[in-house]
């Protein structure tokens, strides 16, 4: 079996399609000598020897010995010179490289092939015995620390003996002596730590191999993988590259660099990079010494400063994306050591990949894989500076409910949030263990919330993302003390009032003030790809919008037309809070109906703001589905400020609120059992809905769509009930009215039963939209207020994968979707069909809704640009 893949002299045996075998880097290594540009010869050792490595008790394949050694002789014909020669000696760099690239990760060992004797054969050839013993000490350095574990300091320390010795501060200040002397010295270090140097180069080799392929069970790479998402066994493991070494430290006719065929910081198409001369590799990684920026090297070395141009042309060309190179210059002789994809920032993402398009380098369907939802998510929220974010103390981790980046001073009362803020003019963050529509006005007023429990569904979570806020929920580790002004974290105890950033994105809470840097908008490149998105996807996206200010933010960035309204949610603000309250707790239709008489004109006004801001597309508006927990009056003064409006005592109003409470809210007395029960409530919403088309109709003349959905049905006759009553005030109203007015009646299929059922609920129902943050809940039978605290164990411990409220569960909750778009298209086959549970705005969830045949997804407004990216990759 061939285990070993040679590469030099215009021939390679390996090209870039073989990653998975040579690692990145070995691949690429031959696909550059494949195209002619200049490399220094080698050969890669396949990651199948690392997997049998692991596979037999550390152990090799008996072929690989004979393999090795005929790839050293070709090496050593390409380059004229002799593995161990004392004349004219090859050495060589042993460097590791897996498929994926995992940076600084694994181990490197440079100048192998010196000892004793090899060093004067090399002082021959170069003719500088001090350089040559300078690259002598350095193997000697990182062999040790590297194969034999010798701690790095141990060489320092004689180092530095050496220079005081000498009085000089700079190692350019030894000479070849001095160095000579170090070498000596570095034996010393070796013997004390009961090893010998070993002067047989195969030897040397030999151990270098093993100690690449010991390095990928490293800690550092154990964790990096795990980390960055790479599972165990999707990897044979890393390939070991020997290559013949080339010096960048010969004079100032020799140096190193690194390059960007493009700017990886803005995308823009421009060389970037950086270039020292006489220097290896490590000096320009170790940052002692500054480098010039790549233009330097022109007027140092024109003309190898052109073949640089030629080469980085060459290699985009070829791959087709922006390339990361590292090369070095030996006596004015230009090498490439490595090229690989570079890595970029999501706002060079979509800028590179558009102008690839543009400059016909790639397709517009290529352009869009390589922009990922996550770059568009980034670019539209404020983030964190990764700077400053890398050095930051991070104190907790929670679910990440609302993307973006906040940072302000903590404040636990709502009220109090608000008040600082529009006073003090002060920053703040919200922290509360969790948040009721009471708070609302203190979240609008907060840079962003994070609370103690909750999950991706709940109040906290669902009205951050509408309001684009970042925000944190279920962060168990923060314990929040309103009553000793104090959150306290393992131990630790944070102050209210002093600052704290949290991160959105990733669920993460930093102690302190982190540096926020501003988004862009959806302009320039981000607004093309997304363009091209629209002509690409098949999928429609509109959005969950409950106010007017936000279905403008939603049109504004693409959406077309509203997929759910929460009629409950538009009754948060403070002056509608306290009707709401009465409503629910109204003893009698005549009370309840003082309550909805005020509510009617609050409610229309609003649909009618809707209405516009979506101009002329369809608006779903939901009948009222509030859990009670959510609006029933908590504290003593608010129930008092209640009895007294209603003309009730406290204690008769304190009664009934303890009636209503409910063990199960979420699945208590809410969605379409509410307007069941009270059916005044369907007519009032109703008569709003309607009343605010025709009104819209009239004064504007353009056309309204509204689409009436009846939340939480699971038995067909409950729909039939409710479109009953809502037909009938509505036709009533059209005809009246003396207006064209087309509308619908359709359902929520959120419910288990619903979805079984769908062929018999769609006789009835106009359209579908799955409400999967329910459907989730009640098919796991997850609660969705308080799966947080369990579910971060259940994945720890692979029972599931992910967050079943955050990704679709495909194999069972998408089973109900599948089921039920099939069946209900089985008795209406023009049926349409949406999804506006959370996952409508999740880009798996939203190529499921592709494969699945759905009509359109809706989502927060924050996410229909995210949408509407994922749903033309799911359509590529
Ligand atoms: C749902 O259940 O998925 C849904 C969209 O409704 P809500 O989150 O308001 O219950
Ligand atoms: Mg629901």
């Amino acid at each position: 079996k061939k285990y070993v893949y040679f590469f030099g002299k215009g021939r390679a045996e390996g090209d870039a399609s073989m990653k998975q075998l040579l690692g990145g880097k070995g691949a690429n290594l031959a696909e550059m000598v494949r195209l002619g540009v200049p490399v220094p010869p080698g050969f890669t050792i396949s990651t199948e020897v690392c997997k049998y490595y692991y596979d037999h008790g550390k152990t090799y394949p008996e072929e690989l010995k004979d393999q090795v050694l005929k790839a050293m002789k070709e090496l050593e014909e390409a380059t004229g010179k002799v593995f161990g020669s004392p004349e004219n000696p090859l050495l060589v760099s042993v460097r590791s490289g897996a498929a994926v690239s995992m940076p600084g990760m694994m181990d490197t060992i440079l100048n192998l092939g010196l000892n004793d004797e090899t060093v004067e054969g090399m002082i021959k050839s170069t003719n500088n015995p001090r350089f040559c013993y300078d690259a002598y000490r350095r193997f000697m350095q990182m062999f040790g620390d590297v194969v034999l574990n010798i701690k790095h300091e141990y060489f320092e320390e004689e180092l530095n003996k050496v220079k005081t010795e000498k009085g000089v501060k700079l190692d350019t200040d030894l000479d070849a002596d001095d160095l000579k002397k170090v070498v000596e010295r570095y034996k010393e270090v070796y013997k004390k730590a009961g090893h010998k140097f070993p002067q047989d180069p195969w030897d040397q080799l030999w151990k270098a191999i093993d100690a690449v392929f010991g390095s990928w069970m490293n800690e550092r790479a154990i964790k990096y993988r795990e980390l960055n998402g790479i599972k165990e066994g999707s990897l044979l493991g890393t390939a070991v590259n020997v290559v013949a070494m080339v010096f960048g430290n010969m004079g100032e006719d020799s140096g190193t660099g690194v390059a960007f065929t493009r700017d990886p910081n803005t995308g823009e198409k421009k060389y970037y990079g950086e270039y020292l001369p006489n220097a290896q590799g490590e000096d320009v990684v170790a940052g002692i010494r500054t480098p010039y920026p790549l233009t330097k090297l022109e007027e140092m070395m024109p003309d190898v400063y052109k073949q640089l141009l030629d080469i980085f042309e060459k290699l985009e060309k070829h791959y087709r994306d922006m390339q990361d190179i590292e090369f070095t210059i030996e006596r004015g002789k230009l090498y490439l050591l490595q090229t690989r994809t570079g890595k970029r920032t999501p706002f060079a993402a979509v800028r590179i990949a558009v102008d690839m398009a543009e400059e016909g380098l790639i397709t517009k369907e290529e352009a869009i894989m390589r922009v990922s939802p996550d770059h568009i998510e980034t670019l539209l929220h404020p983030y964190f500076e990764p700077e400053t974010k890398k050095n930051a103390s991070l104190l907790a981790k929670g679910i990440a409910a609302s993307p973006g980046a906040a940072t302000g001073i903590i404040v636990f009362d709502p009220a109090e949030a608000e008040r600082m803020v529009k006073e003090e003019n002060k920053q703040v963050i919200l922290v509360r263990p969790e948040t009721s529509p009471e708070d609302i006005a203190g979240m609008a007023a907060a840079e962003g919330i994070l609370t103690s429990t909750g999950g991706k569904t709940s109040h906290a979570a669902v009205v951050a993302r509408g309001m684009g806020k970042p925000c944190i929920v279920g962060c168990e580790a923060i314990e929040v003390d309103e009553k000793a002004g104090v959150i306290r974290i393992d131990g630790k105890e944070i102050k209210e009032f002093s600052w704290l950033s949290i991160d959105g994105t990733t669920g993460e809470v930093f102690d302190g003030k982190l540096a926020t840097v501003k988004p862009q908008g959806l302009e320039g490149p981000l607004a093309k790809i997304l363009q091209w998105a629209d002509e690409i996807r098949k999928l429609g996206v509109r959005t969950n919008a409950d106010t007017p200010r936000d279905a403008t933010v939603a049109r504004n960035f693409g959406a077309e037309g509203i997929g759910l309204c929460r009629t409950e949610h538009m009754f948060f603000e403070e002056e509608r809070i306290p009707v709401v309250r009465q409503m629910i707790v109204a003893k009698t239709k005549e009370q309840r109906e003082i309550a909805l008489e005020k509510l009617l004109p609050m409610q229309q006004e609003d649909f009618v703001g809707l209405f516009k801001a979506m101009e002329g597309y369809p608006v779903t508006i939901r009948l009222l589905d509030p859990p009670l927990h959510e609006f029933l009056p908590k504290e003593d003064e608010d129930i008092k400020a209640l009895a007294e409006e209603m003309g009730l005592s406290y204690e008769e109003l304190k009664a009934t609120v303890e009636e209503l409470h409910e063990f199960n809210p979420m699945m208590g007395h809410r969605g379409c059992r509410l307007s069941i029960t009270y059916p005044e409530i369907a007519v009032m919403q109703t008569k709003a809905i309607i009343g605010a088309a025709i009104q819209v109709l009239k004064e504007e003349g353009k056309t309204v769509i509204p689409e009436i959905m009846i939340p939480l049905v699971g038995h067909i006759n409950e729909l039939k009930y409710l479109k009953k009553i809502i037909t009938e005030t509505a036709d009533k109203m059209i005809e009246e009215a003396g207006v064209d007015l087309q509308y619908k009646v359709g359902t929520m299929i959120e419910i288990p039963r619903a979805a079984l059922t769908a062929d018999e609920i769609a006789t009835e129902a106009e359209f579908f939209s799955f409400g999967t943050n329910d459907l989730t809940q009640m098919t796991f039978g997850f609660s969705r207020d308080d799966y947080g605290k369990f579910v971060k164990e259940y994945i720890e411990k692979g029972i599931l994968e992910v967050d079943p409220f955050q990704k679709l569960d495909r194999t069972g909750v998408g089973q109900l979707v599948k089921m039920g778009t099939e069946k209900g298209r089985s008795t209406r086959p023009n049926l349409k069909v949406g999804i506006c549970g959370e996952h409508g705005g999740e880009p798996s969830s939203i190529e499921f809704c592709h494969i699945t045949g759905l009509d359109y997804v809706s989502c927060s407004p924050y996410r229909v640009p995210v949408a509407r990216l994922a749903a033309a990759q799911a359509a590529i």
